[in-house]
């Protein structure tokens, strides 16, 4: 009987991980179910040039069917719960799906909630409706204090609001208001940047952009256009966009796999499920030491397929091709067309280039190309 393999999760982790497995094991040998919630994929990168007026929502979301190999079954529905003693998934309409290896990749869940006021009276660039509510506001920002706020760690793409104050303030130069506006970067971390190796080319940045940077502001509530931070400081704004905390799925806190913040425990190197057999974890879902990344799940989902397919044909996995070292290759825009790339692993923290064009033009260049990346499952 074939082996079957189910996959939970439509983003880059579970599309890559499902196209993988499709590619390398034939029908008779398993049979591979991806679920997802919506079954429509998003480039969330994308996000950011939404709310910056550079990109258009409708282009970065895709049919999941039309990425996903011929072979993988697409079942759109929500996954409720995972029995991993009986080795089955639950769905929210009644079907329950069986499994001899399960791969979750459930991403991270936005819970502005935790913060109160932070919903009504914040924007974000951290969903589809979200950044086309700030581009929004932004065409209509006439000066004054633009906050741009960041929670506690883990949240997913760290660069994401650095790259945000450093583009919105070239948005702002162009529009002709930035003289009349004070960029500040809110932070509850005591550096700009979380990897130190990097923090150094954000402050001269900043220093350069005018952008201010307030540190060890952990933000508790958001009240009349005021940020107010643990410590009862204040950060008045005229318009405040913030990353909103970032946590596990709640199946996986519901399924007893999540840590108290719903991020699923794995050993960092096979991403196998700590305490559960033949399951893995890819992408933003796990705890894992590493940043929350489309390129970190890119990295991860070979190594989780070639443990699969090993098991599936009784074999041993391959030891370079089944361990993730932990890599990330990041691009980092930095606005005036120019880009970084941070590329860094468990053992080397990143060394960033001086900006660039040609990392400028290489985001650009992965971006555009980023839809056939998936739907082949190539690297
Ligand atoms: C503004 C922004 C900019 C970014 N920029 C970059 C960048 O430049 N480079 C980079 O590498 N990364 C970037 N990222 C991060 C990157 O998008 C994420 O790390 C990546 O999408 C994570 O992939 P994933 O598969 O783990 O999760 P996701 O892509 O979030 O996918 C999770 C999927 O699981 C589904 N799901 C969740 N729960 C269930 C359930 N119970 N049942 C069924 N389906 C479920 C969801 O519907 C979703 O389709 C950025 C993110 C943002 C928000």
């Amino acid at each position: 009987m074939p082996a079957r393999i189910v996959v939970i999760g439509g983003g880059i982790g579970g599309l890559l991980t499902a196209n993988l497995l499709a590619k390398r094991l034939d029908r008779t040998q398993a049979t591979i179910t991806l679920v997802d919630a919506t079954g429509m994929h998003v480039f969330q990168p994308g996000w950011l040039y939404v709310a910056l007026d550079k990109a258009n929502a409708r282009w970065l979301a895709r049919d999941t069917r039309s990425l996903l190999r011929r072979e993988v079954r697409l079942v759109i529905d929500q996954a409720s719960h995972i029995d991993v003693a009986h080795r089955r998934v639950d769905l929210t309409r009644g079907d329950q799906l069986e499994f001899d290896y399960l791969v979750v990749a459930t991403g991270a869940a936005l819970a502005h909630d935790e913060i109160p006021g932070l919903r009504l009276a914040t924007h974000d660039f951290y969903s589809s409706a979200g950044a086309e509510r700030l581009r929004e506001a932004l065409r209509g920002f006439e000066g004054g204090n633009l906050v741009v706020s960041v929670p506690s760690m883990p949240f997913k793409c760290p660069p994401a609001p650095v790259e945000f104050t450093l583009l919105v303030d070239e948005y702002l130069r162009k529009r002709g208001v930035r003289d009349r506006t004070r960029i500040i970067y809110v932070s509850p971390l005591d550096r700009v940047f979380p990897i130190a190796s990097v923090a150094g080319l954000v402050d001269d940045l900043y220093l350069r952009h005018g952008i201010e940077a307030r540190m060890g502001f952990r933000l508790q509530r958001v009240e009349k256009n005021t940020l107010i931070s643990d410590t009862g400081d204040q950060q008045p704004f005229d318009l405040a966009v913030s990353i909103p905390p970032n946590r596990g799925a709640p199946i996986a806190i519901a399924s007893g796999l999540g840590n108290e913040q719903g991020w699923i425990p794995a050993d960092p190197r096979t991403l196998a499920v700590r305490g559960a057999k033949d399951v893995y974890v890819v992408g933003d879902a796990s705890d894992l030491p590493t940043s929350k990344n489309g390129s970190t799940a890119h990295f991860e989902a070979p190594r989780v397929a070639e443990q699969i397919v090993a098991a599936v044909e009784g074999r041993v996995p391959n030891p370079v091709r089944s361990r993730y070292r932990g890599l990330v290759i990041c691009p980092f825009e930095v606005g005036g067309g120019k880009a970084t790339v941070l590329a860094f692993d468990y053992d080397r923290p990143p060394r960033p280039l001086r900006p660039n064009r040609f990392w400028h033009a290489a985001t650009w260049l992965f971006n555009r190309t980023y839809w056939l990346t998936v739907k082949n499952g190539r690297l």
